[in-house]
């Protein structure tokens, strides 16, 4: 057992641009605790901030400023735990911040760069990394992905939704047994053998937490979303397994609002945005408390769920992310606050070692069986756990000599076999309690003629009743025994029941639902990650009011919104290196195989230079065969460094494949906001002009998602010298553009399906924008106009 208190870091978030730095300052003492002054300006200190005091001092485990790259996190906060959970131990990473304060960026990463990755996929890929160096065990690992909002809990890794709402994803729902341990029903778990199939899983979950979002319900700051590894691991042949969980929580923002009204409030005095984060830290308060016994873990679900991360069996860990400018200093304190109340709870971590009781009857049933072999070797005899039935008669005249005879100093002699043992007892308890009449008599006359012949002895009398006490202990003795042993049965029997009903409990509550997928490795190969890319690529939005088709108009749209969409130059980025990273995987891939020849040809020649000696030795037996060989020794240290070159070359192949499946991904994901983001201007585009049909196309009245502005920008910024206006006449689909002047200033109306005044500004670009994405206004206008009709 581990008894630890939580760790707690500190990461401040690089200021924005724009954004003024607060005063703070950080002092990191090696080998002790950092501490982290914040200073609050008078001004600021008068509304929310307790007014009495200046500057706050917090003690962190260790405080990462705002250069700290995502690398230098993963070694000091992450790689611990994981290591942990690697040994069978259970941990947990959180991060904790307002808003914008960097969690996600923390804990899954930035979208942008491979070296933004974040502490999931570099577990991933370290936990993967160790389970296969370690050969003695062998080790299963599944995932989970759980987003909880309002209360409610979603499955993200279910590959049979395409969800577009938060509400389409199956729904996960909260079950405690009789030992109040903790169970999610409908929360699959999938298994990864792999980092490539982990990180399909990962960004799957992704992918539906970010479609699901949508403005309105702004998920990602208000829902809690725990990724969890779950590793087993056994020796082969032992029967005890260990398990182990590792979850990495990305926790809804903490922003409180204030009491407003009255000024000077005490910071505490301000309540959470969010109500589960309010019921996190009664759980923390009560934690941090001595003595209390009752801790209201049950008030949330995201408190349930890290029920044993929080005061219980877990090596936990926290981030509390700070966004340090001017305007957040008094959030970034009552983070730090929460912060030092977490660091006060102690954990205590055990190792989660079971037994696997179907191994241990396998085990058992075999040491059963051995013990039979043996008894038949000594004995001679084969035994069956049944007495057959002339074995049975035979022990029932036993029994009735041994009654009959009146020979106190008689036996009953079975032989040493505890089954006939056995059931003389029973037999002759039924005799006692139930006798039949010739039993009876039996009984009876053996007593009269007892009572006749020792009449006067009553210490005779006394003696038999003494026996009858000894064999009545004994019977029970054997009762009791009889009963242990039916217990034993009962108990492993149960065992196995519930390790199979356990097991169905988990496939259904889990609903790890085989038949309905193919393996995960070839469902989650980079292939099948593209499949899937493929599948969500169709704008499910669109896709779903137009009957599965975009239209040609809506395409083009949507070819100008991602010209000019920010995430583009991203793309772009990326695009190239990953050209550049495609490139250089070829040419190792080329150099890896002209080594690999070259080791092939050494060998050639050592196997040349054998047949040589060979051959000499042969026609010259003087000369010694076995004799040093320098150019052969040469051969091989030649083949040695070959080999060491083709090993650190393919030690890079494999860093880039990773590399390269990951830019991938990042790719995806990007292209899969712009569309979504496509989708919501779009579908507002199409929204407005319902409203105001008859409204003309005017930059200025359009709503424009602000992705979108860029090109529109021109519009409002150049003077409008040259508006032009297609005549519907000659173009009514506007495929020619053919061009008129008229009045600058001038405002039309226009019906539907007719004339469009166009605004260009002179630059190419912008006008070639502005008349694609006029002309996808109008083919939108047209259909309605047709639709009308
Ligand atoms: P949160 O999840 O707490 O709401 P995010 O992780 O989404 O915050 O961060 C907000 C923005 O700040 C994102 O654009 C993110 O890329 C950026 N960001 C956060 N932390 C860092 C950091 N340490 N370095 C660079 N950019 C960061
Ligand atoms: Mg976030």
């Amino acid at each position: 057992m581990v008894k630890e208190t939580i760790r707690v870091y500190a990461r401040v978030k690089p200021l924005g641009r724009r954004q003024q730095a607060g005063s703070y300052s950080v002092d990191d003492e090696e080998d002790l605790l950092s501490s982290l002054e914040i200073t609050v300006p008078r001004d600021l200190a008068d509304g929310f901030v307790n007014n009495k005091r200046e500057t706050y001092k917090f003690k962190f485990q260790k405080i990462f400023d705002q250069e700290a790259k995502q690398d230098v996190i993963f070694d000091s906060i992450a790689k611990p735990v994981a290591e942990c959970v690697l040994a069978g131990y259970n941990g947990t990473i959180f991060a904790y911040g307002q808003t914008g304060s960097g969690k996600t960026f923390t804990i899954t990463g930035g979208a942008e760069r491979y070296s933004d990755r974040g502490i999931i996929p570099r577990t991933l890929s370290y936990i993967f990394d160790q389970l296969q160096k370690d050969s003695s065990k062998v080790y299963t690992t599944h995932v989970s992905y759980l987003e909880i909002y309002n209360e409610c809990g979603y499955d993200l890794l279910d590959p049979r939704h395409e969800a577009s709402r938060l509400e389409d994803l199956p729904k996960v729902t909260i079950m405690e047994d009789s030992d109040q341990n903790i169970h999610l029903k409908n929360l699959s778990l999938q298994q990864a053998t792999n980092e490539e199939e982990a990180l399909n899983l990962l960004f799957l979950g992704d992918t539906n937490r970010m479609i699901a979002e949508t403005p309105m319900n702004q998920a990602s700051s208000r829902s809690h979303c725990i990724f969890t590894v779950h590793v087993s691991s056994k020796e082969p042949g032992s029967a005890t397994i260990r398990r182990s969980k590792l979850h990495l929580v990305d926790l809804a923002g903490s922003e409180r609002v204030a009491k407003t009204g009255v000024g000077g409030h005490l910071l505490t005095e301000a309540k959470y945005i969010n109500l589960s984060l309010h019921y996190l830290e009664q759980v923390i308060i009560a934690l941090a408390e001595k003595n209390r016994s009752h801790i209201p873990y049950r008030n949330s679900m995201m408190t349930s769920v890290l029920r044993d991360s929080l005061g219980g069996n877990c090596m936990t860990a926290m981030i509390a992310t700070l966004s340090i400018d001017k305007r957040n200093i008094d959030e970034s304190i009552s983070t730090c606050r929460f912060a030092q109340r977490v660091a006060l709870i102690k954990n205590e971590a055990v190792l989660n070692e079971e037994i696997d009781p179907r191994l241990m009857i396998v085990q058992l049933k075999k040491e059963i069986q051995d013990l039979k072999d043996e008894l038949e070797l000594v004995t001679g005899k084969q035994r069956t756990s049944e007495l057959s039935q002339e074995e049975l008669l035979q022990l029932d005249e036993l029994i009735e000599m041994f009654l009959k005879d009146s020979d106190p100093d008689s036996t009953l002699d079975v032989g040493a076999d505890m089954r006939k043992i056995k059931y003389c007892f029973i037999h002759m308890k039924q005799l006692m309690n139930h006798p039949t009449t010739s039993d009876k008599k039996l009984l009876s006359q053996n007593i009269s003629e007892e009572e006749d012949t020792n009449k006067e002895s009553g210490e005779e009398l006394e003696k038999l009743k003494d026996l009858l006490q000894q064999r009545d202990n004994e019977i029970n003795i054997l009762v009791n025994m009889l009963k242990k042993e039916k217990k034993k049965a009962q108990d492993a029997l149960f065992q196995l029941n519930a390790s199979s009903a356990c097991s169905t409990v988990l496939e259904q509550s889990l609903s790890i639902n085989l038949e309905d997928r193919q393996s995960p490795s070839s469902c989650f190969s980079l292939k099948g990650a593209k499949d899937f890319s493929s599948s969500v690529h169709r704008l499910p939005f669109l896709s779903r009011q137009t009957g599965g088709k975009m239209s040609l108009g809506c395409q083009e749209a949507f070819e100008v919104f991602k010209r000019d969409h920010a995430d583009s130059i991203t793309i772009e980025d990326n695009k190239q290196l990953l050209k550049q990273r495609f490139a250089e995987v070829k040419c190792l891939g080329v150099k890896l195989n002209e080594v690999r020849s070259k080791i092939n040809c050494l060998k050639g020649e050592i196997t040349q230079r054998h047949i040589q000696r060979a051959a000499l030795a042969v026609s010259s037996p003087s000369e010694e065969l076995n004799m040093f060989d320098p150019v052969e020794e040469k051969l091989r240290m030649q083949i040695e460094e070959e080999k060491k070159s083709y090993k650190t070359m393919f030690n890079r192949f494999k860093g880039l494949k990773v590399e390269i499946e990951h830019l991938q991904l990042l790719m995806e994901k990007v292209k899969m906001k712009m569309q979504k983001d496509f989708e919501v201007w779009w579908s507002e585009e199409a929204k407005n002009l319902q409203e105001k049909p008859e409204m003309v196309t005017s930059p200025n009245t359009v709503t424009v998602y602000p992705q979108f502005i860029k090109s529109l920008q021109h519009l409002s910024t150049n003077s409008f010298s040259e508006i032009t206006r297609v005549s519907p006449n000659e173009d009514p689909a506007g495929k020619n553009n053919s061009i008129t002047v008229s009045n600058p200033t001038l405002k039309t109306r226009t019906p539907q399906s007719s004339s469009t005044s166009i605004p260009l500004t002179g630059d190419s670009q912008a006008d070639a924008d502005i008349l694609a994405f006029m002309k996808a206004r109008q083919r939108i206008l047209q259909r309605k106009g047709l639709e009308n009709k």
